[in-house]
């Protein structure tokens, strides 16, 4: 194995049962470039010179749970925004995989591009990451770009590319009342993902409230006050126009 590369982390979490399957070892990154207005970790934006750590020595912690990851279980990586660090991320993944240890990257897809030197990069990402868990923040691009402050071009290019190159995906979708949770912007992002052939779970995750403490806390006006979570008549409608029973494929992984 070559020299390990550094990291900048935000956080780990030893014992996460959401992001992929089974019991994982979670690691959030630090930076992210998007805004969205909804952000529950808006403390792990900027990428500092705090939490250094070596993939190396990120294994060695994840290691230690290895007993409790059963099967299915296994390491994912968050965020921020993991592919800011794309060569940490390509290192850490290979070391797990020399390990035989699942590997799942959780990811809006934001630094996403065909030009050099990210694509590459990209591509030797794919060889060690074993699922995706794709965030599709909004499938309509002006809505996209005023929920999160980017397009989402490249994003939806993404999920095409993954289709492609047949990438294990999950699909997630924040449903975000006046923002995301229109029947119309449902039934797009139902036309979009159904043309992919590679999403083994297609998420509904209604906005919650959780993570707004930590705008006060770093004195950033929060900008979907007033916004209460959808109701649970509203999830159970996107969960139908979206046929999100209709993705069984994680039950096989
Ligand atoms: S992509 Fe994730 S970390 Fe970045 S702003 Fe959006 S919710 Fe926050």
């Amino acid at each position: 194995m070559s020299e390990p590369v550094t990291g900048y982390i935000h956080s780990t979490e030893s014992f996460g049962s959401v992001d992929g399957p089974g019991i994982r070892f979670i690691t959030f990154m630090q930076g992210c470039r998007m805004r969205c207005e909804f952000c529950h970790n808006p403390d792990t934006w900027k990428i500092g010179q705090k939490n250094a750590i070596t993939s190396e020595e990120l294994l060695k912690q994840a290691l230690q749970y290895r007993p409790f990851w059963g099967a299915k279980g296994g390491v994912t990586v968050s965020g921020g925004e993991p592919l800011l660090q794309v060569d940490f991320l390509i290192d850490f993944f290979k070391r797990c995989k020399a390990e035989g240890v699942h590997t799942t990257l959780d990811s809006c897809g934001m630094p996403f591009t065909y030009e050099e030197p990210f694509f590459s990069k990209f591509e030797e990402l794919l060889k060690y990451t074993d699922l995706i868990l794709l965030d599709i923040k909004h499938i309509d691009a002006e809505q996209h770009k005023r929920l999160t402050g980017w397009t989402n071009e490249n994003i939806l290019e993404l999920g095409r590319y993954l289709s492609k190159v047949d990438q294990p995906v999950w699909v997630r979708h924040v449903l975000v009342p006046e923002r995301s949770d229109y029947d119309e912007y449902l039934y797009r992002l139902n036309d979009y993902v159904k043309t992919l052939k590679n999403v083994k779970k297609f998420e509904v995750l209604p906005y919650h409230k959780l993570g707004v403490y930590k705008w006060k806390t770093l004195g950033i006006k929060y900008p979907l006050e007033g916004i209460e979570p959808p109701t649970p008549e509203r999830v159970e409608n996107a969960h139908k126009i979206l046929h999100t029973a209709d993705y069984t494929g994680y039950l096989d992984m």
